[in-house]
């Protein structure tokens, strides 16, 4: 088929007019404007309008473009080549790997056009089919390992017919452009097929069959895991206003949670800040395997110097990557910080596109959108009867911090859990500075239902409490009322509050959670039969700092058993060591 050519008759910013010259266009193809000097600009037709003018997102700097620039349509959507390769790697919202391309400076040249995936390394392929066997969409031809995990190699999932199996690769190492098999369907058309294929970005993933969120993932965050979790599939929304603890709370998700794979759609807030996780992620070391946390990481970024079309074509990218290997069976994270520059984007384009603006000019549809972004996550039960799974954390960064508005409305109406953060308690520097009271989880906990009532019911005493103190002083209350502030404070301190930057405390596995939240229950229980606020002010101190203590051993330390029966005899007897004292 002929494919449509077109000149440009208009440049605004990213957004392109163009006069179809010869053929015709789809919304949603990818074109290429072609420039003097023969550099070739990705874009994409986002809106086609009666006649033969089309408006074209470039995902480039168009500052050089000029009216009569030659235009050229792909007839194809936006995709991604899936295949080996992509774990470790770090590429932009169009798939094209920054490595390579900047060495030093982390931008691209305009129009320069890179392979998506490495087509030169080779992967040791051991074929799972024979000549003969029928096969379809889905079904795993072979494997290769890839970093810490055997990677299948699929039929392309667009086939949806059957193939017999006329030719296959012997064991052996290719690289992901060699044909490894020749497929045949009833009409007797072949097919040859590589180990690698491409999939439409905004098309989702079919399931195979899916189920409900349900599992707990843990986060190694006491505060999620104990009261506001997440599960295997499910979707959270971080809503924060700047500086309260978004990215580090992501950058904690990433290297504590238990997804096999994390998937860092970075669209930074701050200048640079993508650079800095393109740059800081390489070094960490996986505390589960002690290799590279980058071999079970694929980060895909936007620096604030790309234009505004690139990210949303990350967000696209990093979700087709992640269903790309739930299909593998595996549990996938995707981190998106923050959804909200995606949001702006949308609003840009849309003012330019001078289309009715809805509240805050931010488009009518942004709702639909970010719907269906958190609606590609979820559960699969795969055809072989393994479980994979799609898990999205989005930050939102709401401007004054206000979460009334649309972006932040639509992503709590499109999620599962709701991490609000809390100015107050980031000045405080009560981290993470999660709302104790404000937030919720519709996922089941790694604590009891009725343990996690227990947590929240105190914490909403301890509020009301502090501030009746405030209103009334300390004497204005009872020693029996004071107690139960003192042990919210406690459960506060001790066991909501985490340091993000210690290694130990930083991290909290579900049996040590188990642990904590027993010492902290036998606390909160136990009567106390102290008089007089100071003397109760004592003993909580104690407390505190002894717990505190704790929190920073390692579990393999000789000190923590002794650290835990000190705590014990503390609340028991209230026997104050020496050197306590
Ligand atoms: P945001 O992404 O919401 O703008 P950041 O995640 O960049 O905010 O956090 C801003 C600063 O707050 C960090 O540089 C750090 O000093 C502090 N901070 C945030 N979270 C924590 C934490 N869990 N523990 C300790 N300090 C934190
Ligand atoms: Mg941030």
């Amino acid at each position: 088929m002929q494919k449509a050519k077109g000149k440009v008759l208009s440049v605004n910013e990213s957004l392109v007019g163009v006069e179809t010259t010869q053929g015709a266009v789809m919304n949603g193809e990818v074109a290429y404007i072609v420039l003097e000097d023969g550099k070739r600009l990705k874009s994409e037709v986002i809106d086609v309008k009666s006649g033969q003018m089309v408006y074209l997102q470039v995902f480039e700097d168009t500052s050089w473009m000029r009216v009569g620039d030659l235009v050229e349509f792909s007839g194809l959507p936006l995709a991604v080549k899936l295949g080996p390769g992509i774990l470790g790697s770090v590429t932009d919202g169009l798939q094209n790997p920054l490595y390579e391309l900047a060495k030093t400076e982390w931008f691209l040249e305009r129009g320069i056009v890179v392979e998506p995936l490495d087509n030169i390394t080779k992967w040791e392929f051991t074929p799972k089919v024979t000549i003969g066997d029928t096969v379809t969409g889905g079904d795993v031809l072979g494997t290769v390992p890839e970093k810490i995990f055997e990677h299948k190699i699929f039929v392309p999932f667009s086939l949806s017919s059957n193939f017999k199996i006329i030719e296959i690769a012997e064991k052996g190492a290719y690289t992901i452009d060699d044909p490894i098999a020749k497929i045949k369907d009833d009409s007797g058309t072949i097919k040859e097929l590589t180990m690698a294929f491409e999939w439409p970005v905004k098309v989702a993933m079919p399931f195979n069959e899916r189920s409900v969120p349900e599992k707990p993932l843990p986060t190694g965050i006491r505060i999620l895991d104990s009261l506001f979790p997440i599960a295997y599939g499910g979707t959270a929304c971080n809503p924060g206003p700047f500086g309260a603890g978004k990215t580090v709370l992501q950058h904690s998700l990433a290297r504590h949670s238990q997804a096999d794979i994390v998937i860092i759609a970075a669209c930074g807030e701050r200048a640079g800040e993508a650079v800095e996780v393109f740059k800081d992620f390489p070094e960490l070391i996986d505390p589960r395997t002690g290799k590279s946390l980058m071999d079970r990481t694929y980060i895909v970024g936007n620096t604030s110097s790309m234009p505004v079309a690139a990210r949303e074509a990350s967000v696209y990218l990093a979700t087709t990557v992640g269903e790309y290997y739930r299909k593998q069976g595996l549990n996938v994270l995707i981190l998106a910080d923050s959804t909200s520059r995606w949001a702006q984007a949308l609003r840009e384009t849309s003012g330019r596109k001078e289309e009715i603006p809805g509240p805050e000019a931010f488009p009518m549809y942004i709702s639909t959108l970010i719907s269906a972004f958190y609606d590609r996550a979820g559960v699969d039960i795969l055809k072989d009867g393994a479980v994979g799974s799609l898990s999205i954390i989005g930050t939102v960064s709401p401007a004054g911090g206000n979460f009334d508005e649309p972006v932040t409305q639509a992503t709590l109406l499109s999620t599962g859990s709701f991490w609000g953060l809390s100015r107050a308690l980031s000045d405080a520097r009560k981290y993470p500075a999660i709302d104790r009271i404000d937030s919720n989880s519709k996922y089941p906990s790694l604590l009891k239902e009725e343990e996690v009532t227990y947590l929240l019911e105190l914490l909403r005493d301890g509020k009301s409490i502090a501030s009746n103190i405030l209103l009334m002083g300390e004497k204005g209350i009872t020693d029996e009322t004071y107690i139960r502030y003192q042990k919210s404070e406690l459960l506060d301190a001790v066991f909501l509050q985490q340091n993000s930057f210690n290694d130990i405390d930083g991290v909290t596995n579900p049996e040590r959670l188990r642990l904590m939240f027993d010492m902290v229950f036998a606390i909160i229980e136990a009567s106390i039969d102290l008089k007089g606020k100071e003397e109760i002010r004592t003993h909580f101190n104690f407390l505190r700092q002894a717990f505190l203590d704790w929190n920073y051993m390692s579990v393999n330390d000789e000190n923590f058993e002794k650290q835990h029966t000190k705590l014990i005899n503390l609340v028991k007897q209230r026997t104050y060591a020496k050197e306590d004292l």
